[in-house]
C-alpha cells in the first residue's frame, strides 16, 4: 500500500531534495501543479513549527477544496539561525533581504548575511540550520511534526556549487560546506535529512497499521 503525498513547497530545489529523501518509500509523490497549485500561505508564525503546521493545514484545505480527497500533505518550514545575529534570519530566512529588494534571491540573502557578519570573527560565526516538517492526514489533521537541526559555521566567502540557499556559506564540521556535498551526503547530515528520517519511520509505522 502507498500513501499519496502532496509535498507543499514552492521552492523547486527544496522540493527536489524532499523527493530525493523519500526515494524508495511507500509513497507516491505529488507537487504543486496547474491542477493542484499550492495556496499562498502567509508565513507569519513566530516559530518554524507554527509555519510548517500552517502551510500543511492550509495546503490540505486547498487540495480538498479542489475535490482531491485522500491526499496526505507534507510541509517543510526551515531556515538558518546565526548566533551572532540573535538567531536571525530564522523564520525569515527566505525573505531576509526583503528590506533591500522586493523578492530577494538566495544571492541577495547571502550578500546581506555576509555584510552583517563582516566584523564577526570565525569563532563567533556559529549557526544552525533548522527544518520542521508537518504532516497532515487527508482530513487536514496534523498527525506528525518533527524537527531536525545541523550545526555549523558561517564562512566569509562562498564555497561549492551544490545545494541551495545559504549552503555555500555553511561550513559543516567535516570541513566542507553543504554546497560541496552531493545530495546524498547532504541528506545524511542535514537538518532536512534528519527530519525526513523521523518522518520515514513514522510513515512506515502508519502504513503497517493500515495494512
Ligand atoms: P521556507 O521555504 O519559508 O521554509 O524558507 C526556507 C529558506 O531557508 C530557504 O529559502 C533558504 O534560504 C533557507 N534554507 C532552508 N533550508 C536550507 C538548506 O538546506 N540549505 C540552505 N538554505 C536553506
Amino acid at each position: 500500500m502507498k500513501l499519496e503525498l502532496y509535498v507543499a513547497s514552492g521552492n523547486a530545489k527544496k522540493q527536489k531534495e524532499m523527493a530525493g529523501l523519500l526515494t524508495g518509500e511507500p509513497v507516491s509523490l505529488l507537487g504543486p501543479s496547474a491542477e493542484l497549485p499550492m495556496p499562498e500561505v502567509d508565513e507569519d508564525g513566530a516559530t518554524f513549527e507554527e509555519n510548517a503546521e500552517k502551510k500543511a493545514r492550509e495546503t490540505s484545505a486547498a487540495v480538498r477544496a479542489r475535490g482531491r480527497a485522500g491526499l496526505w500533505v507534507l510541509a517543510d518550514d526551515s531556515g538558518l539561525e546565526v548566533d551572532a545575529l540573535g538567531g536571525q534570519p530564522g523564520v525569515r530566512s527566505a525573505r531576509f533581504a526583503e528590506d533591500r529588494v522586493a523578492k530577494p534571491t538566495d544571492a541577495d540573502n547571502n550578500a546581506k548575511l555576509l555584510e552583517l557578519l563582516r566584523d564577526v570573527p570565525p569563532q563567533r560565526r556559529t549557526a544552525r540550520f533548522v527544518c520542521v516538517l508537518a504532516l497532515c492526514d487527508p482530513s487536514g489533521v496534523v498527525r506528525l511534526r518533527v524537527r531536525g537541526t545541523v550545526e555549523g559555521v558561517i564562512l566569509e566567502a562562498f564555497r561549492g556549487q551544490g545545494g541551495f540557499g545559504y549552503d555555500p556559506l555553511f561550513l559543516y564540521r567535516d570541513g566542507r560546506t553543504l554546497a560541496e556535498m552531493d545530495a546524498l551526503e547532504k541528506g545524511r547530515i542535514s537538518h532536512r535529512g534528519q527530519a525526513m528520517a523521523m518522518l520515514r519511520g513514522a510513515l512506515r509505522e502508519y502504513l503497517v497499521r493500515l495494512e
